[in-house]
């Protein structure tokens, strides 16, 4: 066998997924990431039950999960008055056999990366090293570009390259040279986390407001036992004229909450005080609705795109970091069945490329606050009888739709083994 590592640029959730992949199918590997020091970075994202199940057969099970985030047991959508759209349970409560996740991302990455270095080594996440491009070697490698803080050049040689490097991918920029600039369809979301009592089941994620103008706020850890807070991570979020185009993204984006709260300034409801719950986060950080258009393929000889890299979605399915560990395992299962070469690859794309773009396009119709903006098509987003808007089989119809296009309907997912077997939590 190839004894030179799988290259991955990039230790966000999709290389880290990778490395760990790799180590559990006796392949080795190396990740070079640009940042000199890894921080747990971001606020609240969702695990699907589809990306939970991975992570157990990594032998990443519910204590660590449950460490870094809480079991997510209801989706909620919530018009305007404040009444009730939808409502469905989530993960077991759903009928699945893994839950769904609430957790904060950077303790996501946080443990991907300990449990990286435990298993692999020390030596296996490299820090301080960009990857801006790859060369294909004759005698069937590839050679990483990359380019230290000092600006000095090396080239390292793999088996294979994962370009996981995210949003601004270098990879993806040499695999598609003419790409188009990143599309921004003109939402704007404001993040941030404020303590607060968690509502209705304790652990649901609610979204309110309609499809332009909306809330969405879940706990993503357990009330303190004292006081009873949870840290309730929330996103605000308005559609504007986007004809000025957004021509970057930077979830790091630091802003005043006094630059956006006059969007949301009477949304108070007898359940919810949504100014005081933005007003109440230790930073705000302000981020466009972007995505890419989807490229025809992900491949390129000895190098794949993989996670945001492949296909940077928007965020209304809450399933980006899901798909990412989704990648990875289907590229190491792919391995499993070609070895360390092209053809593993060209299986990877095929199983998933087309797939997964269509989803990219799917989110930008709002993923499953669709719902939201059928009922403001319908009746303006006001109502007394949501059955006499969109009747229940109408709603049920809709959200298994979404579910099923994005790789965790239930049945399907309960009904299928694992992408490679490993250690197992789930009932499965
Ligand atoms: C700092 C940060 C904060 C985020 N916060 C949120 C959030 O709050 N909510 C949310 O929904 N999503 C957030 N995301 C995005 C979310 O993590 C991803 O959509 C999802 O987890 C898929 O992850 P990924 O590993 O493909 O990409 P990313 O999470 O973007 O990780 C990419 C990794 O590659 C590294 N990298 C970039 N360029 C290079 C290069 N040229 N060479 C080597 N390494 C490179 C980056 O430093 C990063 O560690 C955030 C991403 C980042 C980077």
């Amino acid at each position: 066998m190839d004894r030179r590592p799988v290259l991955v640029a990039g230790g966000g959730i999709a290389g880290l997924s990778v490395a760990l992949t790799m180590h559990q199918i006796g392949v080795p590997c190396v990740v070079l990431e640009s940042v000199r020091h890894l921080e747990p970075l971001g606020v609240g994202i969702n695990l699907q039950p589809n990306a939970v199940r991975e992570l157990y057969e990594l032998a990443i099970g519910p204590d660590q999960l449950g460490a870094i985030g809480l079991e997510t047991r209801e989706f909620v959508l919530v018009g305007l008055n404040g009444k009730e759209v939808y409502a469905e349970p989530r993960g077991l409560h759903a009928g699945y056999k893994w839950p769904q996740y609430s957790v904060h991302r950077g303790g996501l990455q946080m443990l991907l990366y300990r449990t990286v270095r435990d298993r692999l080594g020390s030596g296996a996440v490299r820090t301080g090293l960009a990857v801006t491009g790859y060369i294909p070697d004759d005698d069937g490698g590839v050679r990483a570009l990359v380019e230290t803080p000092d600006g000095q050049r090396l080239e390292i040689e793999g088996s294979l390259l994962i370009g996981a490097d995210g949003l601004h991918s270098a990879v993806r920029a040499q695999m598609h040279p003419g790409q188009p600039p990143i599309q921004w369809g003109g939402a704007i979301m404001w993040r941030g986390v404020t303590p607060g009592v968690p509502i209705r089941t304790g652990a649901s994620f609610v979204g309110l407001g309609t499809h332009r103008h909306r809330v969405v706020f879940y706990p993503i850890a357990r009330p303190d036992p004292v006081t009873g807070l949870a840290p309730i991570n929330w996103i605000a979020e308005i559609t504007v004229d986007n004809s000025g185009g957004w021509t970057t993204g930077d979830w790091n984006r630091r802003v005043d909450v006094a630059s956006f709260i006059h969007h949301f300034e009477d949304w108070n409801y007898d359940w919810l005080d949504v100014p005081a719950m933005l007003r109440g986060a230790d930073a705000v950080f302000e981020y466009p609705m972007i995505d890419r258009d989807p490229v025809p393929t992900w491949v390129d000889r000895r190098v794949a795109l993989l996670g945001d890299a492949a296909h940077v979605m928007y965020p209304t399915g809450s399933n980006g970091a899901s798909q990412a560990v989704i990648d990875a395992r289907v590229l190491g299962a792919s391995i499993l069945q070609h070895g360390v070469t092209p053809a593993a690859l060209q299986a990877y794309d095929e199983r998933l490329c087309a797939e997964v773009s269509a989803v990219v396009l799917r989110n930008r119709g709002a993923g499953p606050f669709g719902l939201l903006n059928l009922l403001d098509e319908r009746c303006g987003g006001v109502f007394d009888d949501i059955d006499a808007v969109i009747p229940a089989a109408e709603r049920d119809a809709f959200m298994s739709r979404y579910k099923a296009a994005a790789g965790f309907a239930m049945e399907t997912l309960n009904g299928s083994p694992p992408i490679i077997a490993g250690a197992s939590f789930g009932r499965g």
